[in-house]
């Protein structure tokens, strides 16, 4: 393939594109069909679909990345594929095989090969799977028929011109219930973060930390990502619980900070009472690796770790570590790189 397209990728930034070809799986007489690449960006479904009213519906998100000698490869959509399938059997939908998610991710990025950005930009092409109940119904049960498509996007680096450090504040609401959704990757729990994440970026914060929904006393998420602390003593240690949603960019970081770097690892309660054992936290996703965290605001006090203006020295370690795996200047764990070819 080799069309072209006019995009400054030192521009990009977290938005949609519409790029050339999407995938497109249903979901009928209880199976999926054979799924195919469609140009049409558009859905038509049911004015009763399930996906509109009840919310059953859950998302994945992942990148493609464009290594030095020009290959493109995934990371560990494998992972991505299981996650989405362990949010389907929480909302009762359809699970997909695993191997037909990857084929699909696979197909949409060599579809729309001239959106990966070129080596060197930080840009990434994103792409974004999705189930969504459909068909006539009225009454709350699942739904008929389902569509599973994957779409994608070329966004920008994350952090233009070095990672900066960023202030959170402690949320006044939650976003999932104990026992609720929060392991799961749905939509309602997104929409339910919305109201808490405008209130803490209108008093000047960039969002909002959720403690654990029954007691409010331990860390779970940081906004849309998954929480690490580093010790005074330089362990890497993250929160357990059955509400945060399993990031699999923090198991990656895991297994860098025990295999890459000889940290001890950790996961388990980080009481926001006690934040004051580490000496950097950072907040991680796919969208960025690791956004470095500067302060935590709690009890009308700003906590800061290592830095408000610079990253700490391991977390710069675990990040340039993860996203040279990522981009293939680093030698990744057996079976974590995909190679679109
Ligand atoms: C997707 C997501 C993350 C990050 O997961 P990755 O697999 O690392 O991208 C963290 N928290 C929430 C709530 C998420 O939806």
């Amino acid at each position: 393939m080799n069309k072209t397209v006019n995009i400054d990728w030192s521009k990009l930034g977290f938005g949609y594109v519409k790029t050339d070809y999407r995938y497109i799986s249903m979901w009928k007489d209880g199976k999926w069909d054979d799924g195919k690449l469609v140009e049409d960006n558009t859905l038509t479904i049911s004015e009763a679909s399930t996906a509109l009213h009840y919310g059953q519906q859950c998302f994945e998100g992942l990148k493609a990345y464009r290594t030095k000698d020009g290959k493109i490869q995934l990371f560990r959509p494998d992972e991505n594929a299981k996650r989405l399938n362990s949010s389907c059997r929480r909302l009762l939908m359809p699970e997909m095989p695993v191997e037909k998610f990857i084929d699909a991710c696979i197909q949409v990025v060599k579809a729309n090969e001239h959106f990966v950005p070129p080596y060197g930009t930080g840009a990434t092409l994103y792409l974004r799977p999705f189930v969504i109940g459909v068909g006539d119904n009225l009454g709350v049960k699942p739904a008929p028929e389902y569509i599973f498509c994957v779409f994608c996007c070329p966004v920008g680096p994350y952090f233009k011109g070095g990672m900066t450090p960023v202030n959170f504040t402690i949320a006044d609401m939650d976003r999932a219930a104990p026992h609720g959704t929060g392991a799961a990757k749905v939509g309602g729990n997104y929409a339910a973060s919305l109201l808490p994440h405008e209130h803490a970026v209108k008093r000047g914060f960039a969002d909002c930390i959720y403690l654990d929904p029954a007691t409010h006393t331990k860390i779970e998420e940081v906004g849309a990502a998954n929480f690490f602390g580093i010790t005074k003593d330089n362990k890497f240690v993250t929160p357990k619980s059955p509400s945060i949603l399993p990031s699999i960019t923090k198991y990656s970081l895991m297994h860098v900070a025990k295999e890459y770097l000889g940290m001890e690892v950790e996961e388990r309660d980080c009481y926001i009472d006690n934040i004051d054992e580490f000496k950097e936290a950072g907040a991680c996703g796919t969208a960025a690796v690791i956004t470095p965290i500067g302060g935590i605001e709690y009890k009308g006090k700003l906590h800061v770790f290592y830095s408000e203006k610079e990253v700490g020295p391991v977390t710069k370690k675990l990040y340039d570590t993860l996203y040279g795996i990522q981009f293939g200047d680093v030698k990744a764990p057996e079976g974590w790189i995909v190679e679109v070819k």
